[in-house]
């Protein structure tokens, strides 16, 4: 299967930025970890789009040599979708939520890239975003969290099959991730008609997904000491997303969990002032024991932060009391260690 990364945003600029902390290196960061995920397995070609200098030298090259032919192909496309619409044979429907419009030649360069996956027989299209929404005071953090998949519309040529991968992609992010509580995202798949990313105007004849991973501003990415494992967690997700959508047979104990956070070794006592890694590790264990989010809060209320706070005590408090541990009162003391190591 040949697998075409696009990390979101151009090498030098564009996307979201929070804190010093750039969407568009994000995007290539996840990219690279789901590169490295897919070509340890011989199933697959990869190629991604760029990394954190430039376009790679297959894209740079394809511009330079079919720019004029991109945007000739563009406004034909353009053409061709008004013309069915005008004859009723296609219902032009809209975006459910509001994109930002990409400026004129970043528009081209996506129609480019569809075109040349077209022409490459390209399998699969992985758009990787970070999101973002309008905040009143741009130094705090918004009030959404979570992830999204786009989807193409399915008036076009590629909405199937996208949608039967969007599903597998969703169920194994989903595990471990909240879902976007955006309103018009929440559903967690969104079709989408007007993204170039995912096929606009017909575009794309592969299965093209765009995945918003989750909010720039959420503590687990702002954290410096677990964003990268945040990062690579949810490329490993992606990666048996894919895996699940090919039905692969070979499951093994790393897959069965769905993470790259456990199994994990406790070593010391996780308190307000151990290792971010610990805890980080620690709200997985307790998301797979199902005892996180505690029953009355969602996986936006609590995520995985890398810090301990109300809801992580909350559920270590459900665990303790699961497993007839006593006197740790919330606190991870030795018997919760060793009850967490033996599971
Ligand atoms: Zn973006």
């Amino acid at each position: 299967m040949r697998i075409l990364i696009v990390p979101g945003h151009e090498p030098n600029f564009g996307g979201a930025e929070f804190n010093n902390l750039k969407e568009r290196d994000m995007t290539m960061e996840l990219g690279q970890f789901l590169q490295k995920l897919l070509e340890n397995n011989p199933h697959y070609q990869v190629f991604i789009a760029r990394d954190n200098k430039a376009w790679s030298t297959e894209f740079v090259n394809y511009y330079q040599n079919n720019w004029a032919d991109i945007i000739e192909w563009r406004s034909l496309l353009k053409e061709e979708f008004s013309r069915l619409v005008v004859m009723g044979q296609i219902v032009k429907t809209y975006s459910a939520v509001v994109h930002n419009d990409a400026p004129n030649e970043v528009a081209t360069r996506l129609y480019g890239l569809n075109k040349w996956a077209n022409e490459n027989d390209i399998d699969i299209t992985i758009n990787i975003h970070f999101n973002d929404n309008i905040r009143p005071n741009t130094r705090r953090p918004g009030e959404y969290s979570g992830f999204a998949i786009y989807v193409p519309a399915s008036q076009y040529g590629n909405s199937e099959a996208t949608k039967t991968l969007a599903d597998s992609l969703f169920k194994r992010l989903a595990k471990y991730n909240p879902v976007s509580n955006l309103p018009g995202e929440s559903t967690g798949i969104i079709d989408e008609p007007e993204l170039i990313a995912v096929g606009a105007n017909n575009s794309a004849d592969t299965a093209s997904v765009l995945i918003e991973y989750g909010y720039i501003y959420e503590s687990q990415f702002q954290n410096k000491e677990v964003r990268t494992l945040a990062l690579k967690d949810l490329a490993f997700q992606t990666y048996l997303g894919l895996e699940d959508f090919f039905n692969s047979d070979n499951v093994d104990v790393v897959k069965s969990y769905g993470t790259l956070l456990i199994p994990h070794q406790w070593s010391n006592l996780v308190g307000n002032r151990s290792v971010p890694l610990d805890i980080f590790a620690l709200q997985t264990a307790l998301i797979f024991d199902e005892v996180y989010p505690p029953s009355n809060k969602t996986k936006n209320d609590c995520a995985r932060t890398g810090v301990i706070g109300p809801c992580t005590r909350t559920a270590i408090n459900t665990f303790q009391a699961k497993y007839g541990i006593r006197g740790e009162d919330g606190r991870v003391g030795p018997q919760t260690v060793k009850a967490l190591n033996q599971l």
